[in-house]
């Protein structure tokens, strides 16, 4: 089904003129395809449109991603951040929701409980498997397609006063659309389409200093996150029989290290790079859980993984989820030997398919 047609566009069209103030909200933990995808709407939304927009995620981000925001807009939802009660105030009376970057809102965290029951009109875009469709109005979704920053790039052009010329939209719009793009295909390694080379050469053409996005994303990092990666490769990581690298990052360790969690993004990757490994997982300590981060190579479900065994989910090699305790594990140490088992059941099951 194409994710974007003219019926679609004029129903969004309409909702963003019948609407004052917009929310946008995105997926926990935002990366550079949540932060890009919902500023680019952001902007768009108040510069050509004329509109208020209160955008909003949980959670802290990569500083390498600082750069899209303006001191004044990053000033500005630190001062939200202190009044709890006035963002939430903000974001609940808009007249419209857009949810960006993520399968349903129970991916936004907390803020998830301002919209339940509301009646303003809620529009999602998203790229991941098995978007909860009925919990909008209206949705643009697409699996075949690197990034929501590229697919919001269709939308947008889309709009009649934009009008599929690129050129209309603003700079720093484009440059969030092209960080998204840049992050979700982990610097266009993974999950690059034809149409994800046409949107670039777009964005480029149109004045985006791809060089300089490039520069911040990923050679702007504290020190602390290389030394880090040489421990966890030297002697932190694993590989069970079947393939499975698995990596366990301690709090202990970010702290020997110092670096923030939002800074350990990308590492899951690596392990990918040795030959016999179908699957790589990256543990992350947090307060009675472990989050879950999981890649695979083609051929292999991360997705399934993670549904199967870490209530998450996401894109088919590249997802997400918890490790509970004490409801999976009954402490921390045994995080190893959950994999381990989890492992051989999954490719027992697999390899006999
Ligand atoms: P990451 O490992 O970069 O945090 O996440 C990889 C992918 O999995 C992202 O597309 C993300 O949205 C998805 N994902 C991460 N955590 C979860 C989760 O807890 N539940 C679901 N359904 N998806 C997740
Ligand atoms: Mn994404």
């Amino acid at each position: 089904m194409q994710a974007v047609t003219s019926q679609k566009t004029a129903i969004l069209n309409s909702l963003i003129d019948k609407a004052d103030v917009v929310s946008i909200v995105t997926h926990v933990h935002p990366d550079g395809d949540a932060l890009g995808s919902g500023l680019a709407f952001k902007l768009y939304l108040e510069q050509v449109r004329r509109k208020t927009v209160f955008f909003w995620y949980e959670d802290n981000y990569s500083h390498g991603l600082d750069f899209l925001f303006t001191p004044s807009e990053a000033e500005y939802l630190d001062s939200l951040r202190k009044d709890d009660r006035k963002y939430r105030k903000a974001l609940q009376n808009a007249d419209l929701l857009i949810c960006v970057d993520c399968s349903g809102l129970s991916r936004t965290g907390d803020i998830q409980k301002l919209f339940q029951g509301t009646k303003m009109p809620k529009v999602l875009i998203d790229h991941h498997l098995s978007p909860d469709a009925d919990a909008f109005d209206l949705c643009f979704s697409e699996t075949e397609i690197s990034s929501a920053s590229e697919l919001c790039l269709q939308v947008l052009k889309s709009l009649p006063d934009i009008d599929g010329d690129t050129s209309k939209l603003p700079l720093r719009c484009l440059t969030a659309l092209l960080t998204g793009i840049t992050t979700d295909t982990n610097n266009f390694a993974n999950s690059v389409f034809p149409s994800t080379l046409t949107a670039v050469s777009e964005l480029m053409a149109c004045g985006v200093d791809r060089d300089r996005v490039i520069e911040h994303v990923y050679n702007e990092y504290p020190e602390g996150r290389i030394r880090l990666i040489g421990h966890l490769m030297d002697k932190g990581l694993t590989i069970t029989p079947e393939g499975v690298a698995y990596m366990v990052l301690t709090r202990k360790l970010l702290r020997k290290f110092q670096i923030e969690e939002s800074d350990t993004q990308g590492i899951v990757n690596m392990p990918l790079a040795i030959k016999n490994v179908r699957m790589s997982i990256l543990l992350r300590e947090e307060f009675r859980q472990f989050r879950v981060s999981l890649r695979s190579k083609k051929g292999t479900s991360a997705n399934r993984f993670a549904v199967d065994y870490f209530h998450g989910g996401g894109h088919e090699n590249a997802a997400g989820g918890k490790l509970l305790i004490p409801r999976d594990i009954v402490f921390r140490a045994k995080a190893a030997s959950y994999i381990e088992k989890s492992a051989k059941a999954f490719f027992e099951k697999e390899d006999s398919l």
